[in-house]
């Protein structure tokens, strides 16, 4: 016997059960992301392993441990996809789009991380994200992080909470960076090992683990807000203005300072309590000096993603169900001619955007039991073809929820306007 295949540890199956969840969730995005001037990128899920390290950081959780690389046939390192902005930066530059004007991206699908699987922690898992390129105005960032409240808005979620932080300008972080250093080597022997390994590489780092024990020793480090450049503290007290003003609540998190290493001045998370450890669902920030870094003309930026699984699952924990019922008519024959007329039928009441799901029986049997897959398919009309109807050119149409069983025989023409005058009548 040959041993029995098995997805990679993981990497989920999205199966029929929670498609149309799915879909719900990225059209109602889709939809908040088209109304504020957002477009579409589509870019490929490998890149050059060099593009990672490059923007990322070297000595980010990400870079040292949790990316798929390899080499492929003619020996280039190449990596699945970690995350979006990298690429769409490299894709901006590529195609020369960052002339000065601002662009408004976004983009969905997979992303890639070798951690450890957990609840809401997957390797494969699945980010809807959004890049704005060329404007370092605070009302950018304002904009961008209200879009992001309108999506909880729209999907009916209440319960998370925006956290902002200011990171302030490369200079002002390199002066926070030694003062904060300093205080964590006073408590050297307080460190795991990762922050130790962190401390000269990388400690503002060390702010972001996820260690608990380290949670006191992180509460008594220096502020990062206590040391932005004038410029910065500028920027953000403006952002925390237009945000009031906009009526989008925040709490400034001193602490919070995000796992990659090109961001700059603002960053911001949605988080919520409801799902456990794994409790962040939204995450950005600007990252000014990015494109210039990777060889572009400088360009000031700011983007989010938000992880698709959290956000479902948050919905699953809140009672929501983002899935718009769909009408669905069953069509039932007897075998021979009639099966014919059934699939013309169906194939006729299928035109048009607003059309129902039409099913057609095609496991025969008797009537009874193609009434019975009807119900369990969950179709609240049934329209039969016997042959009675075929000789006179009609359909019986019947309802399958109604109060009382309720069933008209019409000409074929007329079927829509039955049904929609019976559910009426049913409602009424
Ligand atoms: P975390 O701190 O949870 O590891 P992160 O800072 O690594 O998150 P980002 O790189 O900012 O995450 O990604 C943005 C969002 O993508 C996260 O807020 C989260 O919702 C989601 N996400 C990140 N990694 C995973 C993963 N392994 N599985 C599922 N969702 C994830
Ligand atoms: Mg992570």
């Amino acid at each position: 016997m040959a041993s029995k295949l098995q997805a990679v540890r993981g990497m989920n199956d999205l199966l029929p059960a929670v498609t149309p969840r799915w879909h719900a969730v990225e059209q109602c995005l889709r939809a908040v992301m088209e109304r504020h001037g957002f477009a579409e990128v589509r870019l490929p899920l490998l890149e050059p392993t060099e593009l990672f390290a490059r923007t990322i950081g070297e000595v980010t959780d990400i870079v040292e441990k949790e990316m798929y690389t390899f080499l492929d046939r003619n020996g280039d390192s190449l990596t699945l996809r970690p995350e979006g902005t990298a690429g769409a930066v490299r894709a901006g530059i590529e195609h020369g789009l960052f002339q000065g004007q601002l662009l408004r991206w976004w983009y969905q699908g997979p992303m890639f991380r070798h951690e450890r699987p957990q609840r809401g922690r997957y390797r494969q898992f699945h980010q809807i994200g959004a890049e704005c390129f060329g404007s370092p105005a605070p009302e950018l960032d304002a904009e961008l992080i209200a879009m992001t409240a309108r999506f909880w808005s729209e999907l009916g979620l209440g319960g998370l909470r925006l956290e902002l932080n200011s990171l302030g300008s490369r200079e002002a972080r390199a002066v926070y960076r030694e003062r904060l250093q300093d205080y964590l080597r006073g408590h050297f022997d307080l460190l795991d090992e990762d922050s130790r390994r962190r401390l000269d590489s990388n400690p503002l780092r060390i702010l972001d683990s996820k260690n608990p024990a380290l949670s006191e020793l992180i509460a008594g480090a220096p502020s990062l807000p206590d040391h932005l450049d004038a410029a910065s503290r500028e920027h953000f007290d403006r952002l925390c203005e237009l945000l009031d003003d906009l009526k989008v609540t925040y709490t400034v998190n001193p602490r919070l300072v995000r796992g990659l290493d090109y961001y700059g001045r603002t960053v911001f998370e949605w988080v919520t309590d409801a799902l456990g450890a794994q409790g962040t669902v939204c995450a950005g920030g600007r990252y000014d000096a990015l494109v210039e870094q990777l060889g572009g003309r400088p360009t000031p930026a700011i983007g989010f993603a938000l992880g698709v699984e959290r956000l479902i699952e948050l919905l699953a924990v809140s009672g929501i169900d983002p899935v718009q019922p769909r009408r669905m008519w069953y069509v039932v024959s007897t075998p021979g001619p009639c099966r014919a007329q059934a699939l013309r039928l169906a194939q006729d009441l299928r035109a048009g955007d607003d059309a129902p799901t039409v099913l057609v029986d095609h496991a025969g049997g008797n009537f009874g039991k193609q009434m019975q897959r009807a119900d369990k398919a969950g179709a609240d009309v049934a329209l039969i073809l016997g042959e009675e109807e075929l000789a006179e050119g009609t359909v019986t149409v019947r309802l399958l929820r109604a109060s009382e069983p309720t069933q008209r025989r019409v000409p074929r023409d007329a079927v829509i306007a039955t049904v929609a005058r019976l559910a009426s009548e049913e409602a009424s």
